[in-house]
C-alpha cells in the first residue's frame, strides 16, 4: 500500500470514529455510511432501521446517472422492493423553492408506503427531506456531491414566498456518502464545500464570543468534535482545487460532522456564525442566482468567511478595555431606533421586516448592557488571545480559497463598496444569533471597523480581485 492509499485509509477511519461518536447524539439519524463504495451494499442498513419497506429513489437525470448503478445494485441484492424512481429533469436546473418541494410530495403519494431516498446534493436532498417530513415519513440520503454540510442537518433551505428559508423538518434517518460517487462531482462542488467549511471558523470562533459574553455558553464536546472535523477538512485546499482523491474523504468528513454537530446541538449555533448570515442576505437578495452555475451556498459562505476574517483581524488590533461604558450607555439607542434603522439599511430588499422578528431577541437594555460591557472589559485581554487563535488572518483565507479555485473576494459577485458596507451595518438586524458583530456594535467599534476595512485606503481595496483560474 503506499503512502497516499495510507493516507486516504486513515482519514476514512478517523471520519468513522468521530463520525460514530456524534451519532451517540443525534435525535433522528442514525446511520451514517461513509467509505468507496458502500452505496452498494446499504441494503442492510435499510433493513436494519425499517425492515423490509419498499424504497423509492428521488434523484434528477445527473445525480441518476452517477448513482442509479450502484444503489439499484444495492437494492437488487438486498431483496428489497422498488417502486418507480422519480427522476427530475436536470434542465432547467431543479431549483430549491415551495414548488418542487410539492411536486415530490405529490409524486411520492403515488408511491405509498414507500421510504424516499434522495439521491443528489443540495437541492435535491431538501426537496425531498422537507417532502418526506409533510408526509411524515422518514427518509434517507445518498449524496453525490462533497458540496455543503445539508446532509446530516435538520431542516431544509427552501425559496417560499419569494425568498429562501430555512423551514424546520427532520434530518435524514440515514446518510449514504460514497466517495466513489462523490468524486466525479465538478470541482465547482468541492470548492462550494470547502467555503462552507471554511465558514466554521468564524462559525466557532463567535460562538466562543457568545459564550465570554455569558449569551450562549459552548457545549464542550460538540466544540470538540466540530473543531477538530474543521481542521482535518481545510489541511488541503490546492487538493480541493485540483479534485485530488486524497483531499476528499476529509473534507466529506468535515461536512457531515458539521451538519450532526447542528443536529445533536439543535440549532446551527456551531456551524453557522456572521459570515453565514452574509450568506443568508446575499441568499434572500438572489445575488449570482443568474450565473451559470448560480452562485452555491458554499461559494457565499466562503467569501462571506473573508469580509469576517478581516473585520476579526480589525477587531483583535482594538483595545477594548479602553471603551468608556458611561458614553456607551448614554448613546446606546433604545430598540424602536435601531429597528427604524434597520427598515432604513435593509431598504426594499426582501429582509426589510427581519429585523422586527429577530432583534429585540438579543437587543440589549441599558442594564443587560452594562453588564455585558463590563463583562467584556473584564475579559478582553485573554479573550483576544484565544481568538487570534481561532480564527486565521483574511490574507490567509483567501489564499487558501484561491488554491481551492473557490471565489475569495465580493466583487466577483459583482457587489458594489457601497453595497458591502450597507451589509455590514445590517448583518446583526438579520437574525437573532449573538456574534462578535453585536460585540462591536455593543463596544462602539463597529462603524470604524467598517472604515478602515472599506472606507477610503481601506483594506479592501488593497485587494486585488484574482480571477478563478
Ligand atoms: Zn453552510
Amino acid at each position: 500500500m503506499n503512502s497516499a492509499q495510507r493516507d486516504v485509509d486513515s482519514q476514512i477511519a478517523d471520519g468513522n470514529e468521530l463520525i460514530a461518536r456524534a451519532l451517540t447524539r443525534t435525535g433522528t439519524t442514525k446511520v451514517v455510511s461513509f467509505g468507496y463504495g458502500v452505496a452498494r451494499d446499504f441494503g442492510p442498513l435499510i433493513t436494519a432501521q425499517h425492515g423490509n419497506t419498499p424504497v423509492v429513489f428521488v434523484a434528477d437525470e445527473n445525480t441518476w446517472s452517477v448513482a442509479y448503478e450502484a444503489i439499484t445494485e444495492a437494492v437488487r441484492t438486498s431483496g428489497l422492493a422498488q417502486a418507480e424512481p422519480i427522476i427530475l429533469p436536470a434542465n432547467p436546473r431543479p431549483y430549491a423553492n415551495i414548488e418542487l418541494v410539492n411536486r415530490v410530495r405529490e409524486l411520492l403519494e403515488t408511491r405509498t408506503d414507500t421510504l424516499p431516498i434522495a439521491v443528489g446534493s443540495g437541492t435535491i436532498n431538501d426537496a425531498v427531506k422537507l417532502a418526506a417530513h409533510q408526509l411524515s415519513r422518514p427518509y434517507w440520503v445518498v449524496g453525490t456531491a462533497p458540496s455543503m454540510d445539508g446532509y446530516t442537518a435538520a431542516g431544509a433551505s427552501i425559496s417560499k414566498d419569494g425568498f429562501k428559508q430555512n423551514i424546520p423538518c427532520a434530518a435524514p434517518v440515514g446518510v449514504v456518502m460514497d466517495l466513489d460517487i462523490l468524486e466525479t462531482a465538478p470541482q465547482i462542488m468541492w470548492a462550494s464545500g470547502f467555503g462552507d467549511m471554511i465558514g466554521k471558523i468564524s462559525a466557532l470562533a463567535d460562538w466562543r464570543v457568545a459564550d465570554a459574553l455569558g449569551v450562549e455558553s459552548i457545549d464542550s464536546d460538540i466544540w470538540d468534535m466540530s473543531a477538530r472535523s474543521v481542521v482535518a477538512a481545510l489541511a488541503d485546499p490546492a487538493g480541493v482545487g485540483n479534485r485530488d482523491r486524497s483531499a476528499l474523504p476529509s473534507l466529506t468528513v468535515g461536512l457531515l460532522m458539521s451538519g450532526l454537530a447542528i443536529q445533536a446541538y439543535n440549532s446551527s449555533r456551531p456551524g453557522s456564525g456572521a459570515e453565514h448570515m452574509f450568506s443568508h442576505l446575499w441568499e434572500m437578495e438572489h445575488v449570482g442566482l443568474d450565473y451559470d452555475p448560480p452562485l452555491s451556498h458554499g461559494a457565499k459562505v466562503g467569501v462571506g468567511s473573508v469580509l469576517v476574517a478581516a473585520f476579526y483581524d480589525r477587531l483583535l488590533e482594538l483595545d477594548l478595555t479602553e471603551i468608556s461604558i458611561p458614553t456607551l450607555l448614554e448613546q446606546w439607542p433604545p430598540l424602536e431606533a435601531a429597528l427604524a434603522e434597520a427598515d432604513r439599511l435593509h431598504g426594499d430588499s426582501p429582509l426589510k421586516n427581519v429585523a422586527h422578528s429577530q432583534l429585540p431577541k438579543k437587543y440589549p437594555d441599558r442594564e443587560l448592557l452594562q453588564s455585558q460591557l463590563e463583562t467584556a472589559v473584564n475579559i478582553w485581554e485573554d479573550l483576544k488571545v484565544e481568538l487570534r487563535e481561532l480564527m486565521r488572518p483574511a490574507s490567509e483565507i483567501r489564499d487558501n480559497l484561491l488554491a481551492a479555485r473557490a471565489y475569495d473576494h465580493p466583487s466577483q459577485f459583482q457587489l458594489s463598496q457601497e453595497q458591502i458596507i450597507t451589509d455590514f451595518l445590517r448583518l446583526r438586524t438579520s437574525r437573532d444569533r449573538y456574534t462578535s458583530f453585536d460585540l462591536a456594535a455593543e463596544t462602539g467599534v463597529l462603524p470604524g471597523i467598517i472604515d478602515s476595512l472599506l472606507g477610503p485606503n481601506g483594506t479592501l481595496e488593497t485587494w486585488e480581485a484574482r480571477e478563478l483560474k
